[in-house]
């Protein structure tokens, strides 16, 4: 047996330069984390072999009496991670990744067509929550992600001078629009989820809830976030972003006379998804492990507390902040008063070696020219930062955006003309030193 720098070092050699990426630059995509040792074990593990479709004790082939023990483990530890009583609440740990979890739930919840309300993209929510893009000149709308494509979507919206969701809103098209399902959670929300608020709206209209806590599933399992376990008829999550985690998806459902149970396991398996991916659950199921210790729950604590930190760095400097803070793990920072997009100040980020994205923020009005960026703190705090380095981290933050609006001057406002100028600039190059 080759190891694969000895079979393919071509490949293993990539792999190097991505490692080495991720280890020299400053992280601050804020649905990515580093997963641990123990973790990438599981996932170069021998369960990568085995074919497993059904469920624990019911599958459709042999050999599978170690695989149903490493999916109940995980099952286990995923309901006990939410203080689940597990007569109340089931789970299916077998979906690939988050957009396989969600679509899962309309699947066995939804018929074709019905409606739902999810967060707008623009807003901070997710595709898979039922988004459409607008064409002024065509005067029509195109469906994005298979959720607008197979459902009707209604998005709701965050206040455009708030940023927080506008739950009156909300209330009122939820009233004239009657969706089957709302869905709570989103990628770029830096705010707490009013789940009473939302449970009251879907109550009041006879309508399913379900939380999609993909990017607080870190927070909520470590009492850092509010549960929705209370409120909701099903939650979905990622496992790789503040959980920390390998890349998969779980789906919580209520076990009552709706038989959601029934109902979403056979929506997984065999409606959308063949065989269960072994070695990715047994990766959930290890981290699932460290989520109940002590030290992950320092962890959280920490990741907020970095978020708070570099909020108010930024804000102590002038820089706009939307909805003037953050709960969680993660800040939009508004850079409209700038006069500099998203997309720009991305790509100068990108040449000094700090990784982040461009992101719509309050008012924008379209997800194709975002007005701002999202920066997340659960990777950098998993590498030990603490809030003096995110402090500096908005010091890197700053100066970067300062020699971006200096080539803009330089370029004129296309971007074609400006991205030359982050070859050349000497100041890029050195902060980029400075940086690694
Ligand atoms: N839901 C939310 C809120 C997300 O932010 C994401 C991804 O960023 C997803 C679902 C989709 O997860 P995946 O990329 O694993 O399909």
């Amino acid at each position: 047996l080759k190891s694969l720098e000895e079979h393919d070092p071509e490949l293993f050699d990539l792999i190097e330069q991505e490692k080495s990426r991720q280890w020299r630059s400053l992280e601050l995509i804020a649905s990515e984390n580093f997963t641990s040792k123990a973790v990438m074990d599981c996932l170069g593990s021998a369960l990568t072999n085995k074919y497993s479709e059904g469920l624990p004790h019911a599958r459709y082939y042999g050999g599978n009496e170690v695989v149903d023990q490493v999916e109940i483990l995980c099952q286990t530890r995923a309901l006990e991670a939410y203080g689940l009583d597990p007569t109340e609440w089931g789970v299916n740990v077998q979906p690939y990744s988050g957009s396989p979890a969600n679509f899962a739930v309309y699947t066995a919840l939804l018929r074709p067509h019905d409606r739902i309300m999810g967060l707008d993209l623009p807003s901070g929510g997710h595709l898979t929550h039922g988004f459409y893009t607008y064409s002024k000149k065509e005067n029509t709308r195109k469906a994005v992600s298979a959720t607008s494509v197979y459902f009707e979507s209604l998005p709701y919206r965050v206040h455009p001078e708030t940023g927080y969701i506008d739950y009156d809103q909300l209330e009122r098209d939820a009233g004239l629009f009657k969706p089957a399902l709302i869905i709570a959670g989103g990628s770029a929300y830096p705010r707490e989820y009013d789940y009473p608020r939302f449970r009251q709206i879907a109550d009041a209209n006879g309508c399913l809830l379900m939380m999609d806590m993909a990017h607080i599933s870190g927070l909520v399992a470590t009492g850092e976030a509010a549960s929705p376990f209370k409120y909701c008829d099903v939650v979905t999550t990622t496992t790789h972003k503040s959980l920390r985690g390998p890349r998969a998806g779980l789906i919580f459902f209520r076990r009552d006379s709706r038989d959601f149970e029934t109902r979403i396991n056979q929506a997984v398996f065999p409606a959308l998804q063949g065989g269960p991916h072994e070695h990715q659950i047994a990766g959930v199921a290890t981290q699932l492990k460290e989520v109940a210790t002590d030290d992950f729950k320092l962890y959280a604590k920490q990741v907020k507390a970095n978020a708070v930190a570099i909020a108010n760095k930024l804000s102590s400097m002038g820089y706009k902040i939307a909805t003037g803070g953050t709960e969680n793990h993660l800040i939009l920072w508004d850079l409209k008063p700038c006069n500099i997009t998203g997309s720009k100040f991305e790509k100068v980020c990108d040449a000094v070696s700090i990784t982040l994205n461009k992101n719509c923020v309050p008012g924008d009005h379209s997800a194709i020219t975002p007005g701002g960026v999202r920066i997340g703190t659960p990777a950098l705090t998993t590498r030990r930062f603490g809030e003096a380095d995110f402090e500096q981290v908005a010091m890197f933050l700053h100066e970067t955006l300062q020699i971006a609006l200096k080539l803009q001057d330089q370029s004129g406002p296309k971007l074609k003309d400006f991205l030359p100028l982050l070859e050349s600039s000497p100041e890029i190059k050195e902060l980029r030193k400075r940086v690694h």
